[in-house]
């Protein structure tokens, strides 16, 4: 039998099985994904129960999160998502719940610079 025919004769039944399934993946961003519950996602942050501790700075292996801080009670949580290995290793250290992983994904950005989020910001300039 000459090759073409073999090839078509292995193809055309998987071709079928595939139109008769459907599509099998998802329309995301134009559709809603649908993410596993323990799917690891972007480092969030409760910030009214930061204490600025960097309890989760100094566990972090991936040099993710920083803290900034600019006086006693001054400072700024900021995460780095492009390093982070999304470990939950900052929701483990942290003892004032105010950190987690989300079910998110991380938003896209033109750059890495971008991509910088300040999680927590206690500034006597700032609101929160
Ligand atoms: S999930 Fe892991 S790597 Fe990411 S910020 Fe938390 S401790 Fe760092
Ligand atoms: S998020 Fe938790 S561990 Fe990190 S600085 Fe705030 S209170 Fe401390």
């Amino acid at each position: 039998m000459a090759s073409w025919l073999r090839s078509l004769a292995y193809l055309l039944p998987q071709i079928w099985r595939a139109l008769k399934q459907g599509p099998r993946t998802v329309k995301y961003p134009f559709g809603p994904a649908e993410l596993p519950e323990g799917y690891r996602g972007r480092v969030m942050a409760r910030a009214e129960n930061c204490r600025g501790c960097s309890m989760c700075v100094r566990d972090c292996p991936a040099f993710a999160l920083e803290l900034e801080r600019e006086g006693r009670d001054a400072y700024r949580l900021i995460y780095h998502p492009e390093r982070c290995a999304y470990c939950g290793q900052c929701e483990l250290s942290c003892n004032f719940d105010a950190i987690f992983l989300s079910n998110e994904f991380v938003p896209g950005a033109p750059g890495r610079d971008k991509l910088r989020v300040v999680l927590v910001d206690r500034r006597p300039d700032t609101s929160t």
